[in-house]
């Protein structure tokens, strides 16, 4: 997900996360650049498609993703970014609001909304893999998460604000859904065609210059 318009202004976080000291996230500005992965657009079909849960049997490719997709989400930057939107049909986000513009980043495997307040929110989202396309997406205010950390430990996490908005929306890349999939029809479609419009004219611009 990509940092509401208003705070984007802000500029994106440049520190890294580093898998080190028995598992936690250091951010190390010191180290050489983790690898930055491509982040795959509208209309690519993994973004489409229903991710696979995490097994014992996935936890090297988890333990060397998470440092590359923290790494691609910071440099984006995003505040939110799901393994589908690196080509990954797992069932991984990594998260960080950077509260007080300080890291705070925040590793999901497996993650499942166990709980939604009946009040809703409506706040405006946006996301890395439609990029430059903004609207006012409506969910439950609150939402309860329960997942698996980068340890494999079971934790459940409640939020609220633009926290459960960014699980919401992260968590529904998992499940081959976008923000754009909750508005109408023909909202959706003005941002699509949009996007593909901005597309076209972007690639025609080198062409022209000849
Ligand atoms: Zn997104």
């Amino acid at each position: 997900m990509l940092a509401p318009t208003a705070t984007l202004a802000r500029g994106g976080a440049t520190g890294r996360i580093d898998w080190r000291d028995g598992g936690r996230y250091i951010p190390d500005m010191a180290e050489a650049a983790t690898e930055i992965l491509p982040i795959v657009t509208v209309p690519a079909r993994i973004l489409k498609t229903k991710t696979r849960r995490v097994g014992p049997a996935d936890a090297e490719a988890v333990r060397a993703l998470l440092p590359r997709m923290f790494a691609t989400m910071y440099h984006a930057p995003g505040i939110g970014l799901a393994a589908p939107q690196v080509g990954v049909g797992l069932a991984v986000t990594v998260i960080d609001l950077m509260p007080n513009d300080k890291p705070a980043p925040l590793a999901l495997i497996n993650p499942e909304i166990v709980a939604a307040s009946p009040e809703l929110a409506t706040r405006e989202e946006g996301c890395l893999s439609l990029p430059g396309q903004y609207a006012e997406v409506t969910r439950p205010a609150r939402v309860t998460v329960r997942y698996e950390d980068e340890t494999g430990a079971r934790r459940e996490i409640a939020a609220e604000g633009l926290l459960a908005a960014c699980l919401q929306h992260e968590i529904d890349h998992l499940n081959g859904v976008l923000f754009v999939d909750h508005l109408s029809a023909l909202k959706r479609n003005i941002i699509l065609r949009r996007l593909a419009k901005e597309r076209r004219q972007n690639s025609a611009q080198p062409a022209a210059a000849e």
